[in-house]
Formats: structure tokens, C-alpha cells, sequence
């Protein structure tokens, strides 16, 4: 069978950057090879900058943005800690289900999908709460939440620990984990990143990492464990569980093209992108689906017109044009389209094939 090319402008995973794809080519290495090692710590660094912290606890962990979401709770969440989850999506109800299972007493602050976080709300939600989470960049929804104003209004009330799910923002749009004061942080690869789907960068910082839990329910996800192995140096490596080498080497190479490229170049091409796909939708006639002044570039929700079969239209683009693009999610599940410019694909080129598409389809 031969495989079709396909341009992936859903909510992930997206293209891989070419340097991404050569990268799963390079020699395989063994895990405790000292190449390996180097282009390990090597990564380490590089998502330091890309996520605007010093953090030494920063790394890849081995499965999907999920694992990142999965490890940022059960280790720092137990049995009866309070935990407000900020939740405007499908993504911060996975947040509240996820800190739920760890046992936590999970406080969630909702708003509309759509619509962005109240950070007021969210600070006002709980006087002494271990954790407060939230979404930077709702994929589900298209959403950008302001993680910069929410640090500021819960540590005027509390000094718990921040956490933010960064897997649709890094690499996309600025994320600056120090400067707004962020403790805990995670991303996945798929997505503005420009790799395959199978690692989740994770950062902490040491404020969190004294308030670990220091055996956490899962023995895989343990950043304890996992820390003795990716930050220990010479023969205070030990071994935890086989690091995915090749899923690493690729992500090194994705990471070393975005900084050579520069991050605030990689974000206008973002931000030029997103703004012209969503001239471009309104130029259709079309709907954006999120609220006004809190759109993501990176990806774009729009209204599917009254009498237009939401799955008919998506099956013609991957079958006619070779583009894929999502469904809404939950109750919008076929009343909103989901369309997403992540790395490779944040180009003209890429904006122009799916609107001249859509126009086609839809026959405006
Ligand atoms: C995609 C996504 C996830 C989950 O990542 P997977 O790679 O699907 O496990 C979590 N949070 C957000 C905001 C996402 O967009």
C-alpha cells in the first residue's frame, strides 16, 4: 500500500519539520552512550530556552502531551490536597479528572468554552490551595488563556504551586515560564513543536520540587526516578526505563531548526499565519468560534455553516485535497471546525491550500 501525503492542519499532530523526520534516520545509540548522552543534555538545554526557564529539572518524558499532564499531577498532588483547576475545554476537564484520580480535592473554576479564564476567579477559588492549573493554549476550543496575569492574582492570595499544560503554545506562541513565575509546566512534541507524537517536554521548578511527592503512585512517571537518569552526570546515571533515543534525537533536531530560525521569528510566522487563515475564514463568510481578542494563531475554531455536514466537508479535504482538519470536540463536536498552522505548517502556503479548499467544498 502507498501511503497518502497528507498536509495535517488539525489540532495535532502536525507535519514534522524535515530536520525532525531526518532526525528518527540518524544511527540508533544506546541509551547510556555518551553521543547519547550528549544530545540528551543537549535537548535539555534547548527546551530551557523554548520554555523560558532555568529550571534543572527540564526534559523529555517518554509518551504524548497526556504522560506530561499525568506526571505534573501524581507528583506533586496526593490523597486530600486541594487543587483548583482552571477549566474552559476539554483539556482542563482531562486536568480535573487527572488530579481527581491522584486523590486530590479538585476545586474547578469553569468558564464557557470559547470564552478565556476569569484569573480573578480562579485566584478567589480556594484560601489555600497546593496547586492551581490551567490551560495555556485550549486546543479544544481555540483559546488563548493568560497564564501571565493568573500567576500574579493567585500569589496575591496563596503561594501555591502554578502549573500550566504548555503542549499546543511551545513552540507556537511566546511561553515564559520564569519571567510570569510558572512552577510546573509540560508540552508534547505533535504540536507547534513540529515532531512526531511520543515525548512531552516537562520543566519544574525547585519551589515544586521541595514539595515532590516522594514516592508517587506511578513508578514510570516518577521525575524523581527519571531525574537520577536525564540530570545525573558521569556514573551517577542510573538506569530508570530505555529513554526513547530516536524520538529524542529527533526532537533535538526540531529544537536546534527552531532556535537556529529564532523563537521570536518562529512565533510571527505563527502569528502572520493564524492572523491570515482567520482573514481568510471571515472573507468565506465563515464564523471564528472563539471569543475575540483571545484567539490562538496556532489554532483556529470556526462555526460550520447551518445546513453544512461537518464530517462530509472534513472527508472531501482528506480525500479531494490530501488536508486534514478536526471536529469540534464535545458538544461541538459537528458544529465547529478545528484547524490547525503548527510549526512546519505555519506558512502562507499552507493557510492559502486550506481556504482555496473550503472554498471549493463549500462552493462560495
Ligand atoms: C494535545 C493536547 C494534550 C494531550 O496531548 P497528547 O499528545 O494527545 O497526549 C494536552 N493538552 C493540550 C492543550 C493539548 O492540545
Amino acid at each position: 500500500m502507498i501511503l497518502p501525503e497528507r498536509t495535517l492542519l488539525g489540532p495535532g499532530p502536525s507535519n514534522p519539520y524535515p530536520e525532525a523526520t531526518a532526525g528518527l534516520a540518524a544511527p540508533l545509540l544506546g541509551h547510556l552512550d555518551p553521543a547519547f548522552l550528549q544530545i540528551l543534555s543537549e535537548t535539555c538545554a534547548d527546551l530551557r530556552t523554548v520554555f523560558g526557564t532555568a529550571n534543572i529539572a527540564t526534559l523529555p518524558l517518554s509518551g504524548t502531551g497526556s504522560a506530561g499532564m499525568e506526571a505534573s499531577f501524581v507528583n506533586f498532588v496526593g490523597p486530600g490536597d486541594v487543587v483548583v483547576v482552571a477549566a474552559n475545554g476539554l483539556f482542563g476537564e482531562r486536568m480535573i479528572d487527572v488530579a481527581t484520580r491522584c486523590g486530590a480535592d479538585v476545586v474547578p473554576v469553569r468558564a464557557p468554552w470559547g470564552q478565556p479564564i476569569d484569573a480573578d476567579a480562579v485566584a478567589a477559588a480556594h484560601p489555600r490551595p497546593k496547586l492551581v492549573a490551567a490551560v495555556h493554549a485550549e486546543t479544544s476550543t481555540g483559546v488563548r488563556n493568560d497564564i501571565a496575569a493568573l500567576v500574579p492574582a493567585v500569589r496575591a492570595t496563596s503561594d501555591a504551586l502554578v502549573l500550566a499544560d504548555c503542549v499546543t503554545s511551545l513552540g507556537g506562541i511566546a511561553v515564559d515560564l520564569d519571567e510570569w513565575g510558572v512552577d510546573i509546566a509540560y508540552s508534547g512534541t505533535q504540536k507547534c513543536l513540529g515532531v512526531a507524537p511520543g515525548l512531552a517536554p516537562f520543566t519544574a521548578s525547585a519551589r515544586a520540587l521541595d514539595r515532590r511527592i516522594i514516592k508517587p503512585q506511578s513508578w514510570y512517571l516518577d521525575i524523581g526516578m527519571i531525574g537520577d537518569y536525564v540530570t545525573a552526570s558521569g556514573g551517577g546515571r542510573t538506569y530508570h526505563h530505555t529513554a526513547p533515543v530516536a524520538m529524542i534525537a529527533s526532537l533535538h533536531a526540531a529544537l536546534r531548526r527552531i532556535l537556529a530560525e529564532g523563537l521570536p521569528s518562529v512565533h510571527a510566522r505563527h502569528a502572520a499565519a493564524g492572523a491570515a487563515l482567520q482573514d481568510g475564514l471571515r472573507k468565506l463568510g465563515l464564523e471564528l468560534f472563539a471569543a475575540d481578542g483571545h484567539r490562538l494563531p496556532e489554532l483556529t475554531t470556526v462555526r460550520v455553516p447551518d445546513g453544512v455536514d461537518s464530517a462530509v466537508v472534513r472527508r472531501e479535504l482528506l480525500e479531494r485535497y490530501g488536508i486534514e482538519i478536526g471536529g469540534g470536540a464535545g458538544e461541538f463536536a459537528s458544529s465547529v471546525w478545528r484547524i490547525g498552522i503548527m510549526g512546519r505548517n505555519a506558512n502562507l502556503g499552507a493557510v492559502t491550500a486550506v481556504l482555496g479548499a473550503l472554498r471549493e467544498i463549500l462552493g462560495r
